[in-house]
Formats: C-alpha cells, sequence, structure tokens
C-alpha cells in the first residue's frame, strides 16, 4: 500500500489546516477509509495564495532560463513515470477505476504532460509587426502570475497533470486544489515536485471542499488566472468570482458527445468504439460518448452486436487487472446515475441492457446500462449523465444525424463512423463541437488542443500555442525609431 501525505503543501512545506480538520478519503469499492487529510479552511487558502504571489513577485521561477524550468519539469515526468505503480494504485483505489486503466493511460498520461511541456518553455516567441519604417513594434509573452486550479476526480492525477505542466511551463505559480474526494495522487505529486526542486510556493496543493476552499481561492483577489474543471453549474460560480479583481478565467466543462454511425461504418470497429467511449471508467468521462445515434438500417444489427459484447465485460474490485469495469467515484454520484435511469425509464426509453446492482450500500458498483428508443426531448439526451448509461437514438439521413447530433446544449466532443471520407469531413464541419474524432482516435494528445462549444467551456486546454495565449500576458512594446517632434502641440 502506498503512503500517501496527508497535509497540505504550501510555500514548500507540509503543514496542518490552520483549524485542525480532517477529511475522510473513502474507497468507493468497499466503503473503507483510506487516510484522514488536513482539511484546508479559507485561512489556509490565503497562505498558499500569498505564498504563490511571493514566488511569483519575488521568486525564481518566472524568471529562471527556460532551459532550466523545462528541465524540471522533466525530471518530474521521470519521477512520475518510476513511481506509476504506486501512483496507479492510489488512484483505484481513491476512485474506483480499475488498475488497467490507471496503469495504461492516467499515469502515464500525467508523465507524457509533463514530459512534452517541458520543451515549451524555451519554444515561447513573441511577435515583431512591420509597421513604419522609423517604428519597430515588438509583442512580449510573460509569465502571467498567480493561477488557482481546481480539478474534478474522474482522472484525479491526469487531471491535475493537465492543468499544471502548461502553468508551469509557462512560467507561474499556481495553487491547485484536486476534488476533496480524490486528493492523494495530487498530494504525492507536490511531494515529488519538492523533490526535483521546485522552489517554494511555485506549486501548493491545498485539499479542502469546493464550497469552502474552493470558493475562498477562486474569489482570492491576489489570484490572476482561474483554471477550471468540472461541471458547468460550478464553471458559472467561477465566472462569478472571477468578478473580483477581472481575473482570467478558462473552463472545461461537460459533454454530452454524439456518436454518428452511417450504414458504411466498420462495424467491429464501431462497435469496440461505442462501448469503449460511453463504459470506459463507467462513462465518469467529459467526452463519455452518451448519445449513440445509429442510421436506421444499422439500427437492429448495431445495437444486438453492442448488447452482446458489453455482456461480456468483466465488471468488479478495481484493483484487479483483468477487470474492465470498476467503480463509480462516490455513493453520491450512484445517486445521481441511477436517478437519471430511474427517470428515463419514466419518459418511456427502453432498457435494453442493466444488471444486478450490490445491496451493499458501501460499494458504488453500477452496471453498465443502455437505453434504447430514446427521443432527444428526453432528460437522458440532454443532461450530462457522467456515469455508464448509453442512450440510443436513430436517423434517416445525413441532415437528420447533424440535427440531433447538434441538439444539445453541449459542444464538447463527437464521434463520426462512415467510410466516406467526404461525407465525415463535410459532417464534421457542421457539428458544433470542439473535438470530432472520425473513425476513432479522439484520445487526448499534450499538443492537441481541447476546445468546448456551448455550455462545455470557455478557452483551450493543453495545445503549445494555445497554452501559452491562456497562461501568459502579451505586451506590446512600440519603439520610436524617429528623431522628428510631433507637430502638436506646437
Ligand atoms: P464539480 O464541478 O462538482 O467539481 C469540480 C471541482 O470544483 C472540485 O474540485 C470541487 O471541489 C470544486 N468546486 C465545487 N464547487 C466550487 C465552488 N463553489 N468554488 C470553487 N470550487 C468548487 O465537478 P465534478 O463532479 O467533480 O466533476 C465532473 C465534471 O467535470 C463533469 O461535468 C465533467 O464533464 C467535467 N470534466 C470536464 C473535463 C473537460 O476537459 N472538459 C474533464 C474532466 C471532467
Amino acid at each position: 500500500m502506498p503512503t500517501w501525505p496527508n497535509q497540505l503543501y504550501i510555500d514548500g512545506t507540509w503543514v496542518d489546516g490552520a483549524e485542525g480538520r480532517t477529511w475522510t478519503v473513502v474507497n468507493p469499492a468497499n466503503g473503507s477509509t483510506l487516510a484522514e487529510v488536513a482539511l484546508a479552511s479559507p485561512a489556509d487558502v490565503d497562505r498558499a495564495v500569498r505564498a504563490a504571489r511571493q514566488a511569483f513577485d519575488e521568486g525564481p521561477w518566472p524568471r529562471l532560463d527556460p532551459l532550466v524550468r523545462g528541465r524540471m519539469l522533466f525530471r518530474l515526468s521521470e519521477k512520475i513515470r518510476a513511481k506509476i505503480d504506486e501512483l496507479a494504485l492510489t488512484d483505484t483505489l481513491n476512485v474506483g477505476k480499475p488498475i488497467r486503466d490507471t496503469t495504461g493511460f492516467d499515469i502515464p498520461c500525467a508523465a507524457d504532460l509533463f514530459e512534452s511541456y517541458a520543451g515549451l518553455p524555451d519554444k515561447i516567441a513573441g511577435k515583431c509587426y512591420g509597421t513604419l519604417p522609423d517604428n519597430v513594434t515588438m509583442q512580449f509573452r510573460e509569465p502571467m502570475g498567480v493561477i488557482a486550479a481546481i480539478v474534478p476526480w474522474n482522472f484525479p492525477l491526469t487531471n491535475a497533470a493537465i492543468k499544471l505542466a502548461p502553468i508551469l511551463a509557462c512560467g507561474n505559480t499556481v495553487v491547485l486544489k484536486p476534488s476533496e474526494v480524490s486528493p492523494l495522487s495530487a498530494l504525492m505529486l507536490a511531494e515529488l515536485a519538492h523533490e526535483v526542486g521546485i522552489p517554494a510556493g511555485v506549486l501548493n496543493v491545498i485539499h479542502g471542499t469546493g464550497a469552502e476552499a474552493g470558493s475562498a481561492l477562486v474569489s482570492h483577489p491576489l489570484v490572476d488566472k482561474i483554471t477550471f474543471t468540472g461541471r458547468h453549474q460550478t464553471g458559472v460560480q467561477m465566472l462569478e468570482a472571477a468578478k473580483i479583481g477581472m481575473k482570467g478565467v478558462m473552463l472545461e466543462l461537460g459533454g454530452k458527445t454524439p456518436s454518428l454511425v452511417f450504414p458504411d461504418a466498420p462495424i467491429d470497429h464501431v462497435v469496440n468504439g461505442v462501448i469503449t467511449g460511453i463504459f470506459y471508467n463507467l462513462g465518469q468521462v467529459c467526452v463519455a460518448g452518451s448519445r449513440l445515434l445509429v442510421h436506421e438500417d444499422l439500427h437492429d444489427d448495431l445495437l444486438e452486436r453492442i448488447v452482446a459484447k458489453v455482456q461480456n465485460l468483466r465488471q468488479g474490485d478495481p484493483t484487479d487487472p483483468s477487470n474492465h469495469l470498476g467503480c463509480l467515484a462516490t455513493p453520491q454520484h450512484l445517486a445521481t446515475v441511477d436517478q437519471f435511469v430511474e427517470g428515463a425509464k419514466l419518459e418511456g426509453a427502453r432498457c435494453v441492457q442493466t444488471g444486478t446492482r450490490s445491496s451493499d450500500p458501501r460499494n458504488c458498483f453500477y452496471p453498465p446500462t443502455i437505453f434504447d428508443r430514446v427521443t432527444s426531448q428526453m432528460k437522458i439526451a440532454r443532461e450530462e449523465v457522467f456515469g455508464p448509461v448509453l442512450s440510443v437514438l436513430t436517423f434517416r439521413n445525413e441532415e437528420e444525424a447533424v440535427r440531433l447530433a447538434n441538439d444539445c446544449d453541449f459542444g464538447l466532443m463527437a464521434n463520426l463512423w462512415t467510410a466516406d471520407g467526404t461525407r465525415a469531413l463535410r459532417i464534421a464541419r457542421h457539428l458544433k463541437a470542439g473535438r470530432v474524432a472520425i473513425n476513432g482516435g479522439g484520445a487526448l494528445r499534450p499538443n492537441v488542443p481541447v476546445f468546448g462549444y456551448k455550455l462545455s467551456g470557455i478557452g483551450a486546454e493543453l495545445g503549445y500555442e494555445e497554452a501559452a495565449h491562456e497562461y501568459m500576458n502579451s505586451k506590446a512594446v512600440i519603439y520610436s525609431l524617429g528623431t522628428e517632434k510631433s507637430p502638436w502641440p506646437e
């Protein structure tokens, strides 16, 4: 069993919360206690923000040779890789993700992010504008300041790395608040950052609730920018908080990804893609493919194949590498998912796949569930369930497919399955989504930005140019080479 830090990491040191309170971190697979972790109060948040402010205003980090800054991030990536097993087990125990996923994706991806962004600092360039012959106008990029980073529990370490790698590469200081549900791997990351010598105050990790520590952090007047990943309802609160001091805001919010399947699609590939798209991490993925839009000619065959394959998925102990599916992250989240499922039945959707639920209230296992005959007016087709629930709708032609796909308040991602490349690109242009995956793929890559249309967000996560835009200030410097006086006020 890994050993977990259980204090707050502020200004390069481990401290208890000012009020001495702690929070019980629970294993959702069996309800057992994993750790008691210090809980940050607004006083701790204030300390962390002030430490980050001082480290930015007076410390070495924003002023370091970019190569040196990059080297530290690279060393951090190596530290993460050296601890893959411990970090993977931590996130698996903490949120019920299968160990095959945390070992195969979450932790390697976190290491990849730091490795990739280690190469960014010395590549950030400004611009020079060609204006008048006797004028030189330059645009400089400068680190932005103190960033408040708030992340959810669905990919605990990966979500933290998605924020921290670009923020730190761009020379900022940061206060990270992981979800109260899943603080352990973020605290371990702080230990690793300390070991590689990231200076005190540059990275602060505080564990606390959203309502108390989160809200104190984002409304703190010494914060320059809020970067948030979570539900769109919480995103609205970020916009409110940003008013204080007119902070910058970047929001990565929910999704309701449609998967459009045309009759010429490679069907075996589609079956696997749809199943992975919605049941990977039990649908607790912002880009979960929760709406299957299938051409009516293919509907029966595709659904039959999907159901048959889903019945062979192995669900159980998340630490067992043979299991495809673990459990949901908390009993509260399970209750929310279940409400959606019961609501869909009442609205007339037809449940074609489910399973028996455990009677033990301490575990959060929820079976993969599929609803057929869903209409786009139903709640299950409009709202983000964030659970293992697939809604199936049919279309008759391309226009209807696009209309159904866009008939949704979210626009994070869309999947498209067809052998007709021209149709694929034509539809991709019409979809209101920040990412379109054609015939599979679509996995997170450090260099590819994540965009969101509609309620799915503001700004872009990752992507080098986009990261520099999000986490650096730009300044125009206008230099006159002329020697003649201005005619006015003569
Ligand atoms: P959430 O909004 O409830 O919480 C996210 C974080 O915000 C947590 O750390 C929480 O403590 C904090 N928080 C809550 N209230 C706050 C407040 N008033 N002030 C400051 N912080 C506050 O989201 P969740 O349920 O933890 O995560 C699931 C959501 O995250 C889903 O909607 C999912 O789609 C989204 N998500 C989006 C992406 C993306 O890249 N677009 C990635 C992962 C998850």
